[in-house]
């Protein structure tokens, strides 16, 4: 029978929603469904990942997107999406052509640290290794602690044989403070972490093996520890390499005798049994020193995931088993290498593509279908019907709207709609389609129907959105109250520059690098000389070092749609915010971009005319405000409130995005993707698991 299982509407077009359609339009897929449609509001796919080409071609990012090598469900999704594609024959003159070309390797990770009132750089360079993300048949399942345990602390090992001090092998990972990471000196210090981490590794295997054995595991940690820190503690104070091992081994013995003091190495909940306590706080409780639980190591982690609420860097909260998780996958489960950087925008190398093959696939794309709200059917178990507003009408003789423009030759998402494909092209250059606050009346109001328009819905609208969109729901269901009420999500900001000077004149020895733990609001710097050539400069204009800069943002939460000066307001005040960063904290970054204290602005590409701080606003910034872009934070204690993807309560709802519970609740790309796809399996009546590769939570 054809598509026997009606209508699918997919509610929003982010990572989830589209490997939702992904999956669910897979060879054959007619036969089950008889139509797959993607409503999304304004013009373009993405949603927090999205990406626009702007002036110059130059790439406007969301914000600044790495992908870990540990992602092996995006990773999967994107080879199976360019194989399919085939731009080698079908676009040749496409400069991506193959995954390969989108993304690439980006070894070099650091953390600024710190100490006695002086910043100083910690840059790591992973080794890569022969390994590739997203292998067909990548095994997967749930995650067992105590392997996840044993194989993060033999690879510690490995790494901690590289501190100073220690006999580094060629090729793996060297800690240092200058950005050309030497080799490093013979010494003692990390000889004794080495000690230090192999006794947490004999402790844990110890407890792990034999259950009663957990006094004499903790007792032999703390000995060893002990040992440690009177040997490293005090010669620590005076050298980094020192300070650095220390703070390793304090953190990393504190997390082998938690779990062994906590039993959760043998707990059926794993490491969803340390959902509720912060991990910092944690760590501390086990005798982590708290130099070692603030120390930029840690803080990386809780930078990377934008943990302040409410963007106020004073209060922070992750959950220790998530943490735990993240950095073990992070830094002992990555393949090929452990950060991987884009060719050019997240935009053009992810949904551009992901559009291009599955409208080839026949699955339909509503652009300018912006949702307001989900209702119930009369007996409150379905979703009876969805109100969508329809922001822009087509232009007489266009059938559907094109979304893509070419860069070099590359299919893109353009930074505004292409408004000679709409009605009211002059409406169109003042509007803010992707905006909460836009307030433009309508060109139509539509419902979509279920048995009409749907049969299984995919709600793949973010979390701080459906507060605003599932009223009925949250009425009528004490879960979605949950949800909403705790599922936290937090403001960011970001901010791009074009320098004319290439990144070893200003100062900074290894363009590539991606840096955490700097001073908020803009903690964390990639920099990406790999996108220069995916833009458009005139010769006389062309940068050397393009740079991007992201942070949390303290923005008030709720809002109110009726204060329309809310979104510009934040603007702003981020705009305040880059030239208080540029003037006072760029310096340690790029020190040859200032001089005698102040920011070189002649240095910015694009300015046209313009000097001194005016010429800032020929840069990029932007303030993620919209209940949409708002960043999903995992906060301790939150992680039991979120729902399954196959968990709406509702008969044809099903739940995508990195606000459910997918198995890595933590806003991310790969968490968006496994959402996505175990929705589609629900729909398709697959186990959870089916074709989910990479050991998670589940
Ligand atoms: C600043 C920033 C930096 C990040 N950096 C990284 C990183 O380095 N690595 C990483 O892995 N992850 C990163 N993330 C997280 C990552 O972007 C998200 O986890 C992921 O994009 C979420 O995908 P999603 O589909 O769940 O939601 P979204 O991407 O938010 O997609 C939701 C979609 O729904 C649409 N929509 C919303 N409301 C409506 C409506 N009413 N009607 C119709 N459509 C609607 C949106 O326009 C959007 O297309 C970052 C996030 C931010 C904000």
């Amino acid at each position: 029978m054809t598509g026997s299982r009606g209508r699918v509407a997919i509610l929003g077009g982010g990572m989830a929603g589209l490997a939702a359609a992904w999956r669910l339009s897979e060879p054959g897929w007619r036969k089950e469904f008889a139509s797959i449609t993607v409503y999304q509001r304004g013009w373009r796919l993405g949603g927090k990942g999205a990406s626009g080409r702007g002036i110059n071609g130059r790439i406007e990012e969301h914000g600044l997107h790495i992908w870990l090598g540990y992602y092996e469900n995006a990773f999967r999704l994107l080879r199976e999406c360019y194989a399919e594609l085939d731009r080698d024959r079908t676009d040749p003159d496409a400069p991506i052509r193959t995954w390969r070309d989108a993304l690439i390797p980006a070894s070099t990770v650091g953390v600024e640290d710190c100490h006695a009132g002086r910043w100083r750089h910690w840059v790591s360079t992973f080794s890569p290794n022969d390994l590739l993300p997203g292998e067909p048949d990548a095994p997967g399942g749930p995650m067992s602690v105590a392997s996840l345990v044993e194989n993060a602390l033999r690879r510690l090992l490995d790494f901690a044989a590289t501190l100073p001090g220690a006999q580094a092998p060629r090729g793996r990972v060297i800690l240092s403070t200058d950005p050309r990471p030497p080799a490093p000196p013979p010494g003692i210090g990390a000889g004794l972490g080495l000690t230090a981490l192999a006794a947490v590794l004999e402790a844990a295997t110890v407890a792990h093996n034999w259950i009663g054995a957990e006094a004499t595991a903790l007792d032999a940690i703390d000995r060893v520890v002990e040992e440690v820190r009177t040997a490293l503690f005090r010669a620590s104070r005076h050298d980094d390499g020192l300070r650095w091992a220390w703070h390793l081994v304090s953190a990393v013995a504190a997390i082998g005798r938690g779990l062994i003091a906590d039993k959760v190495l043998t707990d059926p909940r794993g490491l969803h049994a340390l959902s509720d306590e912060d991990f910092r706080h944690w760590i501390m409780r086990h005798g982590a020193d708290p130099e070692a639980a603030h120390s930029p190591l840690i803080g990386g982690l809780y930078d990377l995931t934008f943990a302040q609420l409410d963007g106020d860097p004073g209060r922070e909260s992750f959950p220790a088993g998530l943490g735990i998780l993240l950095t073990s996958k992070t830094f002992f489960d990555y393949k090929g290498a452990i950060f991987w950087k884009m060719t050019a925008g997240m935009g053009d190398v992810v949904f551009a593509p992901l559009y291009q093959a599955l409208r080839q696939r026949g699955v339909e794309f509503e652009f300018f279908h912006r949702v307001d709200a989900l209702h119930l059917n009369d007996d409150r178990t379905a979703i009876e019907a969805v109100a969508v507003g329809v922001q822009a009408r087509l232009a007489d003789g266009v059938e559907r709207y094109e979304p893509l423009v070419r860069v070099h030759g590359l299919p893109c998402f353009p930074a505004a709609p292409l408004s000679r494909q709409l009605a009211d092209p002059q409406a169109a250059s003042q509007r803010h389609y992707e905006s909460y606050w836009d307030d433009a009346p309508d060109e139509q109001r539509r419902t979509l129907r279920r048995g009409t328009d749907f049969d299984s819905l995919v709600l793949a609208i973010p979390v701080g959105m459906a507060s605003i969109i599932c009223g009925e729901l949250i009425a009528d269901r004490p879960e979605w109250r949950d949800l909403v009420a705790n599922v936290r999500t937090v403001a960011t900001q970001a901010f791009q520059l074009w320098l004319r000077d290439d990144e070893p004149t200003l100062g900074w020895p290894q363009p590539g690098v991606t840096i955490s733990a700097y001073v908020p609001p803009f903690d964390t710097w990639a920099s990406m000389p790999q996108v220069i050539d995916a833009e458009d400069w005139p010769a006389d204009d062309r940068p050397g070092t393009i740079a991007y800069f992201c942070g949390s943002l303290n923005a008030p939460w709720p809002v109110d749609r009726r204060d329309t000066a809310y979104p510009r307001r934040e603007r702003d005040r981020v705009r305040d915010n880059v030239l208080r960063y540029m003037q006072r904290d760029l310096a340690h970054l790029l020190p040859g971009a200032v001089r005698d204290g102040a920011f070189r602005w002649e240095l910015l590409c694009g300015r046209g005319e313009a000097s001194g701080p005016a010429a800032l606003d020929s840069q990029f910034w932007v303030a993620n405000v919209d209940p949409s872009d708002r960043y999903v934070q995992a906060v301790a204690g939150s992680d039991r409130f979120r729902l399954r993807p196959d968990g709406s309560g509702y008969d044809n709802l099903f739940l995508a995005g990195d606000w459910t519970d997918c198995g890595l609740n933590a806003g991310c790309i790969e968490a968006a993707t496994l959402s996505g796809l175990q929705a589609a399996n629900a729909i398709l009546g697959r186990s959870r698991r089916y074709r989910i590769g990479g050991y998670y939570l589940l």
